[in-house]
């Protein structure tokens, strides 16, 4: 876990739009852990410490599942959905009712907004949005095993692979709109690869879930690690956030980067740099 942390080892990403994007939700967190750290309920500085470490490395919000729980499971069900395999266990009939009721919430959420949820155009929208969601989160009903299939192979190759511009669409966890953008992914094998389309398949299965852009990376980056055992990966995700660019600060056409280098492009400044430099960043 500790070797996964992203950005800090690429000198252009753009870390500071990273920050402005999503750092919105947890403000009204920040003064209740401030009384908390200077409470002396709080018992010895160390233990809170230690503590808090755990439950919140920033201390601003709850910590990410992916800080408490192992990020990379091959069923792909149990993080961090705890409904997916519901969804993938369901009969057709349970099917129906679950996009039935999915429908009778967007209802609501239109009426509420102050729609008239009868007329012409918005008649059949509730179940249209409700398979729409289905459909962008159908991510939670594959699993990394099924993905790969038998698609690892040995091959004594040891140079670089990048499979660049693939497109990703997601939904942001925190705003539930859309952003979407390409992946690159690169890796430096040891002895295995893995079939080139799969790359792209894993982007997708990730991307089609409620995800932050860092999770993302993060998760795609892993997921290739732990398949592949490789001397190093590197993910760079380059995306537009609809919830960035459509309100609040609307920055259009702002696009956030992220990366997660691991292994050989994490230790070696050359190999990072010869993948920035084959993607055209440098
Ligand atoms: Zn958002």
């Amino acid at each position: 876990m500790s070797s996964s942390t992203n950005s800090e080892s690429k000198p252009n990403s753009r870390r500071d739009e990273i920050n402005g994007s999503h750092n919105q939700t947890p403000k009204s967190v920040i003064p209740t852990k401030k009384s908390k750290i200077i409470s002396p309920s709080s018992g010895s500085s160390i233990n809170f410490l230690a503590r808090d470490l755990v439950e919140t490395p920033l201390q601003t919000r709850a910590a990410s599942p992916l800080i408490l729980n192992p990020p990379i499971d091959n069923d792909g069900l149990s993080w961090p959905s705890q409904g997916a395999r519901g969804r993938i266990e369901q009969t057709p009939e349970e099917a129906k009712a679950r996009e039935q009721r999915i429908a009778a919430a967007v209802k609501v959420i239109l009426e509420e907004l102050g729609e008239d949820t009868s007329r012409e155009g918005l008649l059949e929208t509730p179940e249209r949005y409700a398979r729409a969601m289905l459909y962008f989160t159908k991510g939670y009903e594959d699993n990394i095993r099924d993905v790969i299939k038998r698609a690892v192979f040995e091959e004594d190759h040891d140079e670089m692979v990048i499979v660049r511009d693939i497109e990703v669409y997601s939904l942001c966890e925190h705003h539930l709109v859309p952003f979407f953008g390409k992946a690159h992914i690169a890796y430096i094998p040891n002895k295995r690869v893995l079939g080139l389309s799969k790359l792209a398949r894993l982007a997708e299965m990730y991307s089609r879930r409620f995800q932050v852009q860092e999770r993302l990376t993060k998760q795609i980056a892993m997921a290739l690690s732990e398949i592949l055992k490789p001397r190093g990966v590197a993910v760079v995700i380059e995306a537009a956030h609809m919830c960035m660019v459509s309100r609040g600060v609307q920055k259009t056409g702002s696009s956030t980067t992220t990366s997660c280098m691991l292994g050989c492009f994490r230790d070696q400044q050359k190999t990072r740099e010869e993948f920035l430099t084959l993607l055209g960043r440098k």
